[in-house]
């Protein structure tokens, strides 16, 4: 019987990492919901919404309409990549330049509530594994696994910084250690579905866990 799985938390904790592998592992859909809310954010700075530290949420929500956001499997990646209207957006969106906006934009309720109904109706047949900050709480409230990621903040930032880097963006780790506090500091305020741990999620700190330690422990509770 194949069931929900809603994976959350702080940014750069590894969720979808993790969430990866479980659903290579239990032949189950992946789907990276912050992709959606970076998806948006890359629309809105294409479209001229952000200019600087300018943003203009109000056109935004009016353009909400106009953006088609769809998954599509990548077989040589091993997971589905990211559209925006047609357009494979999977590199852009994973910049220090989106990441700096994202928050502003998953805190608009307009923005939320046209993603979480996409995202529910994409998991309405289970065997799904799906990553975020609101999954276990607004998304699938009823979520069969609910995980609940931690790391240090360094421990988040070191990582992200090396992914950075492995693409081959300059970067300076202060500023991706400031984005990712950043970002956990919006995230857990906006009014709207802040970043908490739901009630019956399963909390896992992996600042000492190996990835195969924690696959291991995570996979367990899955097949329970
Ligand atoms: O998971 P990722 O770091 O790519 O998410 C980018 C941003 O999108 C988060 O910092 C958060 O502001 C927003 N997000 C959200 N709700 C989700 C997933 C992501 O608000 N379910």
């Amino acid at each position: 019987n194949k069931i929900t799985i809603a994976i959350d938390g702080f940014s750069s904790t590894g969720k979808s990492t993790v969430a990866k592998q479980l659903a290579k592992a239990l032949g189950y859909v992946y789907v990276d919901s912050g992709a959606m809310y970076r998806a948006v954010t890359f629309y809105a700075m294409e479209n001229g919404l952000i200019n600087d530290d300018d943003f203009n949420s109000e056109a935004l929500i009016y353009q909400l309409q106009d953006i088609n956001i769809s998954f599509k499997f990548n077989a040589n990646l091993g997971f589905a990549e990211v559209y925006l209207n047609e357009v494979n957006i999977e590199k852009q969106i994973r910049t220090l330049e989106v990441s700096s906006f994202v928050s502003q934009v998953a805190a608009i309720s307009e923005v939320r509530q046209k993603l979480v109904e996409q995202q529910q109706k994409m998991g309405k047949n289970k065997g799904v594994v799906m990553d975020g900050r609101d999954i276990g709480t607004i998304v699938f409230p009823d979520a069969e696994l609910k995980l609940f990621m931690t790391a240090s903040a360094e421990t988040r930032a070191e990582r992200r910084y090396q992914e950075l880097i492995e693409r081959g963006d300059k970067v300076e780790y202060n500023a991706v250690l400031n984005n990712v506090q950043e970002r956990d500091y919006i995230d857990s305020n906006r009014k709207d579905s802040p970043l908490v741990k739901a009630k019956d999620a399963i909390e896992i700190d992996n600042s000492n866990l190996t990835l195969e330690e924690q696959f291991n422990k995570i996979l367990q509770l899955a097949k329970m």
